[in-house]
């Protein structure tokens, strides 16, 4: 097999802000393996918050090759991934470029969809949530009226004045909203009214309110909340679930956190025993990974993929948009084909 990887910068239509920052940007590394004409597709999304630079990313990928390179048809995804997975206790989305490029790989090899391979069946057509990001009122009022077409907006809070923000959006859209915090709020009961006012409006769900030390807090939240609580940033991979799973109703797996799609799978599987909700979520990511994420759909109570919405230089395609709703194809792996076949050509 041969492996080869490209870092790009994902470009966002507008400026995108959240509580810590404001960006343009998004860095991110797509990785190819080849066997025998076939190929497989990965990506390593990396938004700076996430602490991993292109740069480690790359010396990561490159520590993969003879690994990757030695490889035969007869791979076993899960085999390698432990493999690669041992090799750092870091280097997450460079993990999940190789785990997403090695499923893609064995769909192709094997002709079926990943969703077949795993044996969850194809999943109908849902809604996905439009994120709005941090802006100026004028810039919020054009943002919504371009996520026309989603039935349900996530909402970037953690501002000075959220209630101001929401009711700002409440001139603007009855659509219901899920409103992710990213750590912005630290006293709980504050967090606790404000989940109360926030019920009022027609908000589903509340993401990351309090800081990832929180948890006891969280927890005491959680138990009192007319709505349910969805651990972003206090969950990665599998083994954070069980010390997260009392202070939140719910979690939003990310394939640059939870390493790739293997481990996302045992998350859902992890998630429906011990009954927390499951969030299907990304980075800013391009139509390779988000496609990926996709595959998972059936199992998921909430799903937020619009990234590839929010750019304007994908190099794929792979999972559309009808009326807000995320839609499937039928191609073999995670279902994606590059826009310009020369893409990984020029290096
Ligand atoms: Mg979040």
């Amino acid at each position: 097999m041969h492996l080869i990887f490209k870092p790009y910068l994902l470009e966002f239509k507008h400026p995108f802000g959240v509580s810590s920052n404001m960006r343009t940007h998004t860095p991110t590394v797509f990785v190819r393996i080849e066997h025998k004409g076939l190929f497989g597709y990965g990506e390593a999304c990396l938004p700076k918050y996430l602490g991993e630079t292109t740069e480690e990313t790359l010396s990561f990928l490159e520590k993969t090759k003879p690994i990757i390179e030695k490889l035969d048809f007869s791979f076993s995804v899960k085999d390698v991934f432990d493999h690669i997975d041992s090799l750092s206790g870091k280097h997450n989305a460079a993990k999940a470029a190789i785990d997403i490029a090695l499923n893609d790989l064995a769909g192709k090899i094997s002709g079926t969809p990943f969703y077949d391979k795993m044996g969850f069946g194809k999943s109908v057509p849902v809604a996905t949530s439009a994120t709005i990001g941090i802006d100026n009122a004028e810039m919020i009022a054009q943002k919504i009226e371009e996520a026309n077409e989603f039935s349900i907006l996530k909402i970037k809070a953690g501002t000075e004045d959220d209630k101001a923000l929401i009711n700002l959006i409440r001139q603007y859209t009855n659509k219901p909203l899920y409103v992710d915090v990213n750590q912005g709020w630290t006293d709980k009961e504050f967090v606790l009214d404000m989940l109360h006012w926030l019920n009022d409006k027609n908000v589903l769900l509340v993401e990351q309110p309090m800081p990832i030390a929180m948890k006891k807090e969280m927890a005491w939240v959680t138990e009192q909340s007319p709505i349910p609580t969805i651990a972003d940033e206090s969950v990665k991979r599998l083994k954070d679930l069980e010390e997260i799973k009392e202070s939140f109703t719910g979690i939003n797996i990310k394939l640059m956190k939870s390493a790739g799609l293997s481990e996302a799978v045992e998350m859902v599987q992890y998630a429906r025993q011990n009954n927390l909700k499951v969030m299907l979520g990304c980075m800013a990511e391009s139509s390779c990974a988000t496609s990926a994420m996709a595959q998972l759909m059936k199992f998921a109570d909430y799903v937020d993929l619009d990234a590839p919405n929010l750019i304007k230089n994908d190099p794929f395609k792979g999972i559309t948009y009808n009326r807000g709703k995320v839609i499937l194809n039928d191609l073999p792996g995670i279902g994606v084909e590059l826009n310009d076949p020369g893409f990984f050509d020029s290096l």
